[in-house]
């Protein structure tokens, strides 16, 4: 089966075998070394000296981490959304009692930076501004160096926070938390880390803990501060999922050997295949080209055929893709291509494409 949905993501064969090993004491000396290895590993490829947590949870669960945190309900918010899963980053904020302020820009097009300048000017007390770095819903992806840059000129008094949405982008393209000014980066083992779901991870700036000891939302499960104290002595609070952070090891083995460059330009290349491949059999672009993502490429189902019917087509071939989300389901097809994937694999989804639209 060709999995070319944009998460869960195919498992290379080294993460099959780290997954499938003999289970370990989780407050034990082989506990602390895998935490400490995957940290390391996952620090490299953010390109942050800040901490970074592992939450046992999907990655909204690591998008709710960062709202119960940083949030004191009655706070102002700006989220700037472009698809589902901006949408869904605002929800959360409102579900736990921000005043949301939302910078929109149509399904397909990227976040504009004046707008959300605008914005910010707009509203100038807002504590955070929520950002996703690559939409998987619409296969966009923002300019989150130009967005940081936005946020940190508007930065007065630690405030705004900048959170980042980097589920679907962190590890297939490049990302400098730090450079680029983001205060927590949320990412999930099952998308381009190649391992399987069952983590969030995040990096934390001392910025955001200093506005964490304040936030007046409640938290539990999710609480950082928890998370950051156990951590300090190679141990999570509660019992973590042992295999995904033995297969996230693995994984980030292979994307060091490969090398991070190597990574992201293999991302580009594929993604270029796929665009131009799906271009050449008649099929339209969701996304606007000069945003178009390198990890997950949305097409319009062509005038005629039922979307449900296509992602069928598809799967009788063994290629296994996703269809539209919210206004766009059954109008649309995406095709993951993050983590463990080459030009073959492309190649039998656009393959099976050419049989499933002629
Ligand atoms: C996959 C994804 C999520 C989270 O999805 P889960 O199903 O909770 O893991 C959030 N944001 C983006 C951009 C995603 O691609």
């Amino acid at each position: 089966m060709n999995l070319r949905v944009p998460g869960p993501t195919p498992l290379p064969p080294e993460v099959r075998q780290a997954v499938s090993g003999a289970m370990i004491n989780h407050r034990g000396p082989e506990f602390r070394e895998l935490l400490g290895a995957v940290t390391a590993g996952v620090r490299e490829v953010l390109q942050t000296s800040n901490d970074v947590l592992f939450l046992t949870t999907s990655g909204t669960g690591g998008l709710e981490a960062a709202i119960v945190n940083l949030l004191s309900p009655g706070d102002r918010v700006l989220a700037v959304t472009v698809g589902a899963f901006g949408d869904r980053f605002a929800e959360i904020a409102r579900a736990f009692g921000a005043e949301v302020t939302v910078v929109e820009a149509p399904w397909g097009r990227a976040a504009d930076p004046l707008a959300v300048e605008e914005a910010l000017e707009r509203v100038p007390d807002a504590r955070l501004v929520l950002v996703t770095h690559n939409e998987t819903s619409t296969g966009v992806a923002n300019d989150l160096a130009t967005l940081g840059e936005v946020v940190r000129a508007h930065r007065r008094g630690g405030y705004p926070l900048l959170l980042v949405d980097a589920i679907s982008s962190a590890g297939a393209m490049p990302l400098f938390a730090d450079d680029w000014g983001c205060d927590v980066v949320i990412s999930a083992s099952h998308k381009a880390w190649m391992a399987p779901p069952g983590l969030a991870m995040l990096s934390v700036s001392e910025r955001a803990w200093a506005v964490a000891e304040r936030a007046t939302c409640p938290r539990f499960y999710f609480d950082l501060r928890r998370a950051r104290h156990l951590a300090a002595r190679g141990e999570t609070p509660w019992t973590p999922a042992v295999h995904a952070l033995q297969g996230l090891r693995a994984a980030l083995a292979r994307m060091r050997a490969e090398g991070l460059d190597a990574v992201y330009a293999r991302h580009r290349r594929v993604a270029h295949r796929m665009r131009e491949g799906a271009r050449a059999l008649g099929l339209e672009l969701f996304a606007d080209p000069a945003h178009a993502s390198n990890t997950v490429t949305a097409l319009y189902v062509p005038e005629g055929k039922d979307g449900e019917a296509l992602v069928a087509a598809l799967r009788a071939q063994g290629v296994i893709v996703a269809g539209g989300m919210g206004p766009f389901r059954g109008r649309v097809l995406r095709v993951g291509h993050m983590g463990y994937v080459d030009m073959a694999d492309i190649d039998g989804v656009l393959r099976a494409l050419a049989t499933a639209v002629a």
